[in-house]
Order: structure tokens, then C-alpha cells, then sequence
């Protein structure tokens, strides 16, 4: 049973590496030169490194749970360093949060700032608790479900009952409705920006990102988040993946009629020769069975030529109606010296909300946006401390910015001069790299340089609502951030865990 996957980002090498374990013949093709995806690192001359992704993990039972079931051959993983130290928030006003370690009671701290914020934030995090548990137990892990289930499932496990409000209000409303301390309303809505759509398109269900982000621990792998990647990639090859980087493929099409036995796809691809062995050029191969851990629906833009699935999303891809979700800019920074920061400073701006339409609705470059500043030695000493990540909203290629070298550089500049003014202190360095939204289209292949893939706001979806990782077309899978469960290593993984499972249920044990 051969089974073509096509995307080496996190999503692609979990799956690959889980099916190839069970037994089955996996070819990855992955069109830039490294693996990893939207997860990547950058080393400069005197060997220091830059994670220029993800910058901290939640959830870690499931990255421990993909470590566990391939560290038989992928060796040893990277120890995932608890985050001890919570993120440091500093507001226009001048006020600043320096809030607990995850996992510690955020309201109990709320006593510091005001009794009814903490009496306010002790509700709401225990609905986000209560709506984790639901999705964890009826969504996460399975299908999509539908809104008659939905309805069903959240009426008879209470939820619905506990708390109304969530199926009556969108998130803005609904965290309007709970908070009055301007400051908290802020620091709940930002959520928004981790599935990359406004909290007004956003359900009230949304919340439960603040009980994974506040409740739960929150963990940084030793020596950098690329270290995911790296033991997937080992963990892959150990197991018979035959990775080719540098192939892009360049089209896949069903062959096989309607006869479900005989279905399979025929992928082709242009390699620049990045495999062991591999040359330059160009092949054609059969498949009985097709991966797509790239953005769903550039895929369909690009290559995969589904007459099926071109009638439903196509059209809304094309045309923009399927809009992609917010992006972000990097800037990788080596500091000429160490000066402490948390491991995660969030600079907010005046009105993030404000900020936020002007990014996602306007498509223009804020003048005042959140800011991120990511120092991980604060975690993990083996990083260097003159290592600095910022990190920038920014719209979507839909904006029409260029994101040549002047706009990148005029960007930075302001980027840093605004973390500068609000934090108080110089951040002395010298700038090694940014990544604009430009750079994730042109690398990774997302949607209009959205970091989320398609954030389908006409439908009010929120991550969990996403397209299924199952197709109606036969022998046809999707994995990553685009499809079900969302996006975020740990949904990514929870998704490829699923897949994989599905597939060799399929395949090798006759679907028992
Ligand atoms: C700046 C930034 C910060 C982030 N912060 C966090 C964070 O702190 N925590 C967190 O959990 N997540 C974070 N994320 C999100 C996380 O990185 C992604 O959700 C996750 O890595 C997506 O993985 P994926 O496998 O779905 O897709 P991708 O990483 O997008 O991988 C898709 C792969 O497919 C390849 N590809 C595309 N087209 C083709 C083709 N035609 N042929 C062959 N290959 C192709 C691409 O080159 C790419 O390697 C962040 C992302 C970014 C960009």
C-alpha cells in the first residue's frame, strides 16, 4: 500500500511517521529544502538560532503522546521545559501584568488588581475549563460535528444549561458581557488572534483557548521548538518514509474511476534534487492513497485536481470569498546584551480591538499594533540570552503590501521602537532575519500569507469547526492546521494522530 503525503510541516511528518510505524509505504514530498513547515529555526554565523514559528507549546500530553508512540526509532525527544514563568503584559496606559505561571490560579492573582476582576475572572475561567472539557471529550478528537449534535451534545452534558450565554453570544459579546476591567476584556479577546478572526465571527465557545493557556502548563522543547521537527523528521526516516525535499508537487489527480477498490491518485512533481540520491527533474507515480498536510485550500488552487471538492470550496477560494486568516511579521533579533525579559511579553496597543479590525477588516499595517517579545533563555538556558523574537500583527496578502525589503525594514523599525516606548528600556541588536506574510506564502504555501490558513468568518467558525480531515472523495485525507481540530502544534497533532488511525484501520486491518 503506497500513500503519497504531500506537506513536511508538523501535520505531514506526524502522519507519515505514524503510518510508515504500522507498516505502510509512505513517500513525503516536501517543496522547500527543510522540514518543518511553519515551523522553522535560522542560525546565523556564530551559531546561535532563532526559532522564527511557534515559540512556545501548550498542551504537552499531546506532544508527549506523538513523542511516546515514535521514540522507539526517532530516539531520544527533546525534553519539554515547563514554562514556569507566566506571560508579562504591558498595557498603552502604563499598567503592566505580570501574571502567574500557567497552570497557577490566574483569578486568585486578579486579587492583586481588583476583587471583581478576580470575582469576574474566576467565572469566566471556569467556563472556559467547563467548554474544554466538553470539546476535548465531544469535538476535538472526532469529527466536526454539526449543529444539531452540537445542540444535542452541549444540552445533554449541562453545558448548554451552565452557561446559556455561549451558544446566544459571539466571543466579543461574550467576554464584554463578563468583564468590565477594560484591561481583562483585552487580554480575553487577543484569543482571537490564535485562529486569526475577529472575536465578533468568533462563537463564545472560543474561551476555552484561556483555560489551555492559563490553566494547563505550558512548555518550550529544549533548545528551541524546532526541536519537534527535528525528532519527527528522525522519527520518520527511522520508520521507512521516503522524504523528498525540494519536490514540489505540481498536480494529483484521482485515477482508478468510481470503483472505491481500485481508487488511487497520480501525483506528480519537480525536484530540485533535495533527496538522498534524488536528482534534479521531474516523476509521475501512483498512489492508493493521498495526504494533504498543506493549506487545504491552496492545494486546490494549486494542484489538486478534485472535481468533487472544486465545487465546494474552489469558487470561494478564487474569488475571495474564503478569507484567510490574520498573519503575522517576525523579527529575529541578536542582542548586543542580555537583559532580562519574561520568556512571553504581550505589548499591547491602545485598543487591541481597534488594532485588530484595522488588520483583519482594513487590511492595513497598524500604526499601533500587539506586540510580542519572546526571550526563551527565560525558560531554557541552553538558548542564548542575546536571542530575541518580536512578533507583529499584520494583514493577510489580500492588504497588497509587497513586503519588499523597505516595507520590511520600515516595519521592523517601528515594531521595535513601539515594544521600546512601552516596555521603557532599549533593546539594543542587531536585526538577522524577518519573516513577513510574504515570506509564509512564498515558504510555506499559506493561504494569502494567513498564519491560519482560511478563516472562514461568513460561517462564524472558530478552530473546531474546520473542514473535515476525511474527504468525500475516496482515498483522499487532510491533515494540519487548515482542517479539524485547528490550528496549533497540538491540534495539528491531535489531527495527524487521527488520521493516522483512521488509515491503518483502512488499510491494513480492513476498517475494524
Ligand atoms: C509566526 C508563527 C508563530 C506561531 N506560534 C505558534 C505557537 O506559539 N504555538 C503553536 O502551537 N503554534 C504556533 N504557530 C502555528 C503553527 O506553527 C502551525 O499551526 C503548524 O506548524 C502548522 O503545521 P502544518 O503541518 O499544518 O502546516 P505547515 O507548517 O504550513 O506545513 C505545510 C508544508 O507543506 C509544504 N508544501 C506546500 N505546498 C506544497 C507542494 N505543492 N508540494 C510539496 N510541499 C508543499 C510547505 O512547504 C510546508 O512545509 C505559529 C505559526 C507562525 C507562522
Amino acid at each position: 500500500m503506497r500513500i503519497a503525503i504531500v506537506g513536511a510541516g508538523v501535520g505531514g511528518l506526524a502522519t507519515a511517521a505514524r503510518l510508515a510505524k504500522a507498516g505502510l509505504e509512505v513517500d513525503l514530498f516536501e517543496t522547500g529544502p527543510r522540514v518543518g513547515g511553519k515551523m522553522q529555526v535560522v542560525h546565523n554565523s556564530s551559531g546561535l538560532r532563532w526559532d522564527t514559528g511557534p515559540t512556545l507549546v501548550t498542551l504537552p500530553d499531546e506532544i508527549k503522546d506523538t513523542f511516546d508512540h515514535l521514540s522507539d526509532r526517532g530516539g531520544v525527544p527533546p525534553e519539554l521545559v515547563p514554562v514556569r514563568e507566566g506571560t508579562h503584559v504591558h498595557f498603552a496606559d502604563g499598567s503592566d501584568w505580570a501574571l502567574p505561571a500557567p497552570g497557577q490560579s490566574l483569578s486568585r492573582w486578579m486579587e492583586n488588581v481588583d476583587s471583581r476582576l478576580a470575582r469576574e475572572c474566576a467565572e469566566v475561567l471556569k467556563v472556559a475549563a467547563d467548554v474544554y472539557a466538553f470539546a476535548n471529550d465531544h469535538v476535538l478528537h472526532r469529527e466536526p460535528p454539526g449543529l444539531v449534535e452540537l445542540g444535542l451534545k452541549t444540552t445533554l452534558g449541562g453545558l448548554a444549561l451552565r452557561t446559556p450565554d455561549l451558544a446566544r453570544l459571539d466571543y466579543l459579546r461574550f467576554v464584554q458581557s463578563r468583564l468590565t476591567d477594560p484591561r481583562a476584556r483585552e487580554l480575553f479577546l487577543h484569543f482571537s488572534s490564535y485562529v486569526g478572526i475577529l472575536p465578533e465571527h468568533a462563537t463564545a465557545s472560543l474561551v476555552s483557548i484561556a483555560h489551555v493557556e492559563f490553566g494547563m502548563p505550558v512548555v518550550f522543547p529544549r533548545g528551541g521548538v524546532y526541536e519537534i521537527a527535528a525528532f519527527l523528521r528522525r522519527a520518520a526516516e527511522a520508520h521507512g518514509v521516503r522524504l523528498r525535499t525540494d519536490a514540489k508537487v505540481t498536480s494529483a489527480r484521482p485515477v482508478g474511476g468510481s470503483d472505491t477498490r481500485n481508487a488511487g491518485w497520480e501525483v506528480a512533481w519537480t525536484s530540485a534534487g533535495g533527496g538522498p540520491g534524488e536528482g534534479a527533474g521531474e516523476g509521475t507515480s501512483r498512489y492508493e492513497a493521498l495526504v494533504v498536510a498543506t493549506d487545504p485550500h491552496q492545494a486546490l488552487v494549486d494542484w489538486l485536481d478534485s472535481p468533487t471538492l472544486r465545487r465546494h470550496w474552489y469558487g470561494d477560494v478564487v474569488e475571495g470569498r474564503l478569507a484567510p486568516s490574520e498573519s503575522q511579521f517576525v523579527v529575529l533579533v541578536e542582542r548586543a546584551e542580555e537583559s532580562p525579559l519574561a520568556h512571553h511579553v504581550k505589548i499591547f496597543p491602545d485598543s487591541w480591538t481597534r488594532t485588530y479590525r484595522q488588520v483583519v477588516l482594513e487590511k492595513r499595517l497598524p500604526e499601533d499594533p500587539c506586540v510580542y517579545a519572546v526571550w526563551p533563555h527565560a525558560t531554557d538556558p541552553s538558548v542564548s540570552p542575546r536571542i530575541l523574537f518580536l512578533s507583529a500583527m499584520a494583514p493577510s496578502l489580500d492588504s497588497g503590501h509587497s513586503w519588499d525589503q523597505t516595507q520590511c525594514e520600515a516595519y521592523t523599525r517601528h515594531i521595535r521602537e513601539l515594544a521600546e516606548r512601552r516596555l521603557g528600556r532599549a533593546l539594543p541588536g542587531r536585526v538577522v532575519g524577518t519573516v513577513s506574510p510574504m515570506d509564509l506564502y512564498r515558504g510555506t504555501g499559506a493561504l494569502r500569507g494567513g498564519l491560519y490558513g482560511a478563516a472562514p468568518t461568513r460561517f462564524r467558525q472558530v478552530a473546531f469547526a474546520r473542514a473535515s480531515s476525511f474527504s468525500r472523495v475516496p482515498r483522499l485525507y487532510f491533515v494540519g492546521g487548515g482542517v479539524h481540530p485547528g490550528p496549533g502544534v497540538p491540534m495539528v497533532l491531535k489531527g495527524a494522530r487521527r488520521v493516522a488511525t483512521r488509515m491503518v484501520s483502512e488499510f491494513l486491518t480492513g476498517g475494524r
